[in-house]
């Protein structure tokens, strides 16, 4: 397994050049921050398959970030059904916080094991359909890059993973070892998971090409 700093430096290469290639080949297509966010969400996609990591320090920054970003991009909805005067940002925000960050970052932790489903490449897509949805209101153009760029972070990091856990002797080819395999692979050894996530994708995918109209 790379280490945390590994991932986030390979998602963070990985979202320059997807950053850098769009401006190139799309000139005009997105703006400066649009560009800093496809290279920010490359990175946070490079950590998104360690949230079942056994040290527990990819979880409890990404529930940290998501506790703080996760109201924010709700604040429209809230807005319809409530003012926001200073008392309800403040309850709502904690709340949120507490919410994200001690129940549903609890539930994760005891649920996961390392190296399941979150480590496929079935969730790494169903993340980068998830991203597309989120940044929808920005445009289809943003909504495809912040979805791309999720899913390159994310197999950037089952890329690493594997990579990784060759073993490299000197002077000689790399062997594979017990954990290869584990990590750039389409279903993990629960049989529950492994449903329920194509399940989801399945679902996110037919909702997808449903707002796209692809065939209806
Ligand atoms: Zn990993």
């Amino acid at each position: 397994m790379s280490s945390f700093d590994a991932h986030v430096r390979g998602g963070l290469v990985t979202g320059v050049i997807l950053s850098g290639g769009h401006f190139l080949l799309f000139p005009g297509y997105l703006d400066k921050i649009q560009l800093a966010a496809v290279c920010l969400l490359c990175t946070v996609g490079g950590i998104l398959p360690d949230l079942d990591s056994d040290t527990g320090k990819p979880l409890a920054i990404l529930s940290a970030v998501l506790s703080l970003i996760a109201p924010a991009f709700m604040l429209r909805f809230m807005e319809q059904y409530h003012p926001l005067t200073p008392e309800f940002l403040i309850c709502y925000f904690v709340l949120a916080y507490g919410v994200i960050h001690y129940i549903v970052s609890g539930l994760v932790k005891k649920i996961t094991v390392h190296r399941g489903i979150f480590h496929s490449i079935p969730f790494v897509m169903l993340c980068g359909i998830f991203a597309y949805f989120l940044f929808s209101p920005s445009g289809q153009h943003m909504a495809t890059a912040a979805g791309v760029a999720v899913f390159a972070g994310g197999i950037t990091h089952l890329v690493m993973d594997e990579i990784h856990s060759l073993s490299w002797s000197s002077g000689g080819l790399p062997r594979p070892n017990n954990y290869t395999g584990t990590a750039l692979k389409f279903w993990a050894p629960s049989l529950f998971s492994t449903l329920i996530v194509y399940s989801l994708l399945i679902a996110a995918a037919f909702y997808l090409f449903k707002i796209n109209q692809f065939f209806f």
